[in-house]
Order: structure tokens, then sequence, then C-alpha cells
């Protein structure tokens, strides 16, 4: 409960602004505090200098009486005493009518008059000496005038002294309640920081929490929880420094599980993530606790071992993951087989850095893959294969900047009509040594690389201008581009194909883009994606190859589709097989339910395209209605079909 309301943040909020309320506070008592103190001071001040006069006024009529009886006694010693004690205090009233209080004043001023009688009174006893009886009344006069001088000086100071009394008693209860004020603000501000404080160290922790969750995060994976590629190029790193020359090899196995993907197509992603699960608890448990088992992503994993003997050291602990990998698995109630390929590479022997570790353990993997052999450990003879496809990768990235590549046209026609309705743009390398290259010969290999993003963005733009230059000949001819599952996967392509559109000023309405099943199937939700964005631009999109992918057919529901391209693996046994003819008007009454157009690809003969229009096929492709062609050749082939149609 304390530690929910210290993690509020209404609470924290109010903590802080309280403190700084609090803070203030004691800042406005303490300014309070000052300027009352000097008040009173500065009162006090003033008040004791006119209780003072009020005494030394006292002072000088009892010296002025005292030179009175002095002189009574003996004249002769007391005259020059009493002349100049008389009218001594009449600078203290003058004083009191200046700088007292209103009191004060008032009070001064009927003493004047009684102290300007008394003195009057002096100044004549002074000069009749000589009656006698005279000089006594004057003497009782003086002295009676002198007794109420000075009970009227007494009377103020006492006045004075008990005003002050009474405003020393009222500033101490005024400090009293300062000081209460003060105390339970700074009893409040205490409280408070204590509060903040502890907000502050929960916070702290917090912060400190989720650091070491998200680096925990950042280096491993997220499902099975072992480390990922990261923190397995670390932990390479590390083991390929601590390794000297005489010590033992560093080995590194990379594991690729087999048909994972259809588990997850026909079980579903949970029963493949249940697989994963599994698959990486029993390496964990088959390796010793010094060697790292990473997940690399999708069914792909990797055990480091810091420590081996020999090649053949490597290749048995591999069999013996795989021996751990052969117990069957129950998934949701069904139990499944599991089995994998290991490549296995090792330092220094195999390379001599950590990313070359890496590589090459992957090269042996898809070796072993390959060959069906389970576990392959990296040889270099088999790496030519790979090091070749390198080397092309190189010359398409200068065959693009040298404009090597070409497009070739295949027209796509009405199966009842023969009206062409389109062209699918195929790509040539025309290579300056090895002549025209067809697609088999690179495109598999630009797949595996990046290449093949800059390579379709160019497809795409020359398709797109060679239909401008066919608009402004006068024929209006669609086309369609093959697009790679790469492309498909990143959110940034439609983008490109909007900005291809709009740099080329051709309506998105011709452009057919041509995916396929697998490509969907790889990822279905960021595909839908990216194929929702291409539709809403207006562009067309076809499943090339369709029935090749052996995949569930479900998401051809859920995908935004126009158009399916039947396999011509199914096409050319449409008119000698009842199996070929069935799967083909399957895909026609299928596209049909689902309101998709139905393309025929690799129609090589009459009797087939006759067929196909006899199913109800909507298009036809093939090398019986033309061969991929040059882009002016399409325009011959074009006009002659024309005249051949119109002849008829
Ligand atoms: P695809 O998209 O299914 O293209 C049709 C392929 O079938 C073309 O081969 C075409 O020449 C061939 N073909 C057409 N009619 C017939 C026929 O009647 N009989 C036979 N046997 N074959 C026929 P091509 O041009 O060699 O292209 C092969 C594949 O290469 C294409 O298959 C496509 O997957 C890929 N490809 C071609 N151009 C590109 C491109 O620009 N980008 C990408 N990513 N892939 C491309
Ligand atoms: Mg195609
Ligand atoms: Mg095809």
């Amino acid at each position: 409960m304390l530690a929910k309301v210290v993690r509020s943040k209404a609470v924290a909020r109010t903590a802080v602004i309280g403190l700084a309320l609090g803070v203030f506070a004691l800042a406005v008592l303490a300014a309070v505090s000052i300027t009352t103190n000097a008040r009173s001071s500065s009162h006090i001040r003033h008040a004791s200098e006119i209780s003072n006069y009020w005494s030394q006024f006292d002072l000088h009529i009892s010296v002025e009486a005292e030179a009175l009886n002095d002189f009574m006694v003996a004249e002769k010693f007391g005259k020059d005493l009493l002349d100049s004690a008389m009218n001594s205090a009449a600078p203290d009233l003058e004083w009191q009518r200046h700088n007292g209080d209103p009191d004060d004043v008032r009070n001064a001023d009927l003493a004047g008059d009684a102290y300007t009688a008394y003195t009057q009174t002096l100044f004549e006893l002074r000069r009749s000496r000589t009656d006698q009886e005279r000089t006594h009344d004057l003497a009782d006069q003086a002295a009676l005038g002198s007794s109420l001088l000075r009970k009227t000086a007494n009377a103020n100071v006492t006045r004075h002294r008990l005003a002050m009394e009474a405003y020393l008693a009222a500033d101490a209860e005024f400090n009293r309640k300062l000081s209460l004020a003060a105390g339970v603000i700074c009893g409040a501000d205490f409280l408070l920081l204590v509060l903040c404080a502890s907000i502050l160290l929960t916070h702290q922790r917090r912060i400190e929490g989720q650091a070491v969750e998200s680096r925990y995060r950042a280096l491993h994976d997220e499902l099975t929880g072992l480390a990922n590629r990261a923190l397995l190029a670390d932990e390479i790193d590390h083991a390929l420094g601590i390794a000297g020359p005489e010590n033992e090899s560093v080995g590194l196995l990379l594991l690729d599980l087999n048909k994972f993907k259809e588990v997850n197509d026909t079980l579903g992603h949970h029963a493949g993530d249940l697989l994963l699960k599994e698959v990486s608890a029993r390496l964990v448990r088959a390796v010793r606790a010094s060697d790292t088992v990473a997940r690399l992503g999708g069914d792909e994993f990797a055990v480091l071992m810091p420590k081996v003997d020999s090649a053949g050291h490597c290749s048995e602990i591999a069999r013996r993951l795989l021996d751990a990998l052969e117990v069957p698995v129950e998934l949701d109630g069904v139990t499944v087989d599991i089995s994998g390929s290991i490549g296995a590479a090792l330092h220094p022997l195999h390379s001599a850095s950590g990313a070359e570790l890496l590589q090459h353990a992957d090269i042996a993997m898809y070796e072993a893959k390959r060959n069906r052999i389970g576990v392959a450990v990296y040889d270099p003879r088999a790496d030519r294969h790979s090091s070749q496809s390198l080397g092309l990768i190189g010359e398409l990235r200068r065959a693009l900047d040298e404009d090597e590549l070409v497009l070739h046209y295949q027209p796509k026609v009405a199966a009842g009509t023969g009206r062409v309705a389109g062209t699918e743009a195929l790509i040539r390398w025309q290579h300056p040594v090895r002549g025209l290259l067809q697609p088999g010969d690179f495109i598999p290999q630009a797949e595996e690389s990046e290449i093949i993003v800059p390579l379709t963005d160019r497809v795409l733009t020359m398709a797109l201008e060679q239909h401008r230059r066919w608009r402004d000949a006068g024929t209006i001819l669609p086309v369609a581009v093959n697009v790679p599952t790469v492309c498909l996967l990143d959110p940034g392509f439609p983008d490109r194909v909007a900005a291809a559109l709009a740099a080329c000023d051709v309506p998105a309405g011709v452009l057919t883009l041509e995916i396929t099943e697998t490509s969907i199937i790889n990822d279905p939700v960021r595909a839908s994606a990216v194929l929702t964005r291409l539709r809403e631009m207006g562009v067309r999109l076809s499943v090339d190859d369709f029935g090749t992918g052996y995949s569930s057919m479900s998401y051809l529901q859920s995908m935004p589709l126009h158009e399916l391209k039947i396999d011509r693996s199914f096409v050319r046994t449409v008119t000698d097989s009842h199996g070929g003819t069935a799967i083909v008007r399957a895909v026609i009454e299928l596209a049909r339910a689902l309101d998709l157009e139905v393309v025929a690809e690799g129609v090589e003969d009459e009797a087939a395209l006759t067929v196909l229009g006899e199913m109800g096929c909507t298009y036809a492709q093939g090398y019986h209605i033309s061969r991929p062609v040059r882009p002016d050749d399409l325009i011959a082939w074009m006009e002659r079909s024309a005249r051949v149609a119109a002849y008829r």
C-alpha cells in the first residue's frame, strides 16, 4: 500500500509542491520574525530614551531642590549653586515636546507650565532674601512645586515602564506563536522531505531496475531467455580474446531446425513458440555450464564452446545435441519430431575473427542442410560456392551502376479473345563477358543479399518508364513487376513505389506487383500491412506461381489481392492429365469465389489455351502467345497479332 502511494505520480507531485510551499512559508516566517524584532528593538530603544529623559528631568528637579535647601541654609554659598541649577530641567521638557509620544508631549506641556511657575518662584525667592517671611513662603511654594514636578516625572517613567512591560509581553506572545508556527511548518517540511526522499529513492531504484532489465532484454531473446545475437558476438570476442595460441580451440555450432515453418503453419505460432522453448531447454541441458547457448532468431540457435580439443570433438558435441533434440515433443496434444542441421567452425583453425567464425559456421550449417547430413564442419572447399556468389553480388552492383540490366516483356492476353491485357517485366542481365543472363542465373543469389532492394527499385522504375514511352507512342500497356519477399516486409516499400509512380507520372492502376505465396506466409502481419497500403494506393496485387507454396490458403481471404497466377507446372498438364485439369479448374473456381482474376502461366500450345478458355480462365501468358521480348519487339508483335486477328 505504502509502496503504491510512493509510486503514485500525483503523490510525488503533491509532495514536491508541498515541500516547496513549506520552505516558502519558513522563509516568510523568518522575514516576519526579523522585521518584528527590528521594530520591537527600535520601539524599546525609543521608549527607554523617553523614560530616561523623564528620569533626567526628575534628577534636575531634585538637584534644584537640593540647591534651594543649601541656599536657604547658607545663602552665601548656595547662591551660585542655585543660580546654576535653576531652569536646568527645561531642555528635558523641550526634548519631550519634540521626541516624546503624544502623551509625553501633553505631559511635557503641562509640566512645562508648572516648571515655569516653579522657576519663577525660585527667581523671586533669590530676589526677596530681605523679607524673611516672604522668603519662607516662597521656599514652601517651591518645595511644593518641586515635589509636584518630580511626581509628574516619576509618573511618566512608571507609565513608560508599564507600557514597555505590556509591549514586551505582547511581543513575547507573538514570538511564541511564531515559534509554534515555525515548529509546525518544520515538522510538515520534515515529513514531506522524508516522503520526497523515499519517492526519489523508489524512482532511482526503479530506474536502476529498468536499466538492468533493458540491458538484459537487449542481450537476451525474449521468448527463450537465451543469449541473443548481440550477446553471442560479445561472448565470441571474449572467448577469442582469452584463447592463447597454445590453448584449446574455440568452437561455434550453428543449429537450424528442420521443418519448423511447417509446425508454425500447421499447428500455429503458439505451438511454434513451445517448440522453440523446448529446444532451448534441451540445448542448455546438453552443454556445459561454461558454454553459451544463444537464439539468433527464428529457428536458428548457436552454441559457443570456449574450450574444444578438435574439429572431431566439435562434431561429436554437435551429434550429441542432435540426439538430445531427437526425442519427440508433445505440442498442444500433437506429437512432433524435432530435427535440425548443425554447422561447426573452430578458431583458430577455420577463422581469425569472431565475425568469420560465425560466417563459417553458417556456411557449414547450410552445407549440412543441403546435403541432409545433420552435422557439417566448415570446409573451405565447400565455401568456394558462396565466395562465387559473393563475387556475383559485387558484379551485380557494378551492373546496376553501368546500366547493364534490361527488361524483356511478356504479354498477358485475355484467354477468350486474345486481346492484350498487359505485360510482365522480366529482368535480364546484359553481361559484358557472359552475354545475356536469365534471371535464374543471378536472382536467387541476389535475393539472399540486400542488393535485391535497389535491383527491384531499378526494375520498377524501368518498367514504369517503358509504360510511359508506350503511352506517349499511343499504346496503353499495364505492366507487372516481380517483387521479392524482402520488399514485401519493408514498410518503406509502398513509399518507394509511390515515388516511382510519381516520378514517371504513371497512375497506380496500371501497375501490378507479383508476389509469391511464401513471402506472404513468412510474415503475414507485416506483409498484410504493406499490401494494404499498396492496394490503397491503387496498385494491383497478384500472387505469382500460385499452387507451389504448399501453404494454408487462409491468407487468400485476409490479404488484399486482385489476381492469382496459376503456376506453369499445373498449366503444363492441363490437357494431358485428369489431375492437372482438376487442379486448374479448382483454382479457377476458388478465384471466382474470392472475386479474384486468374492468369494461367506457361501456356505452351493452342490446346491448353482452348481448354483454359473453356474453363473460364480470364487471362493467359506463355510461349504459345509470345516469349518475353524486347519492348520494341513487343509492339511489333502486337501489331502483327492485331493484323492476324483482323484477317481472321
Ligand atoms: P515468373 O515471375 O513466374 O515469370 C515467368 C517465367 O516463366 C519467366 O521466366 C518466363 O520466361 C517463363 N515462361 C513464360 N512462359 C513460359 C512458357 O510457356 N513455358 C516456360 N517453360 N516458361 C515460360 P524468366 O524470365 O526466366 O523468369 C524466371 C523468374 O525470375 C520469374 O518467374 C521471376 O520469379 C523471376 N524474375 C524475373 N524477373 C524478375 C525481376 O525483375 N525481379 C525479381 N525479383 N524476380 C524476377
Ligand atoms: Mg512473375
Ligand atoms: Mg510465375
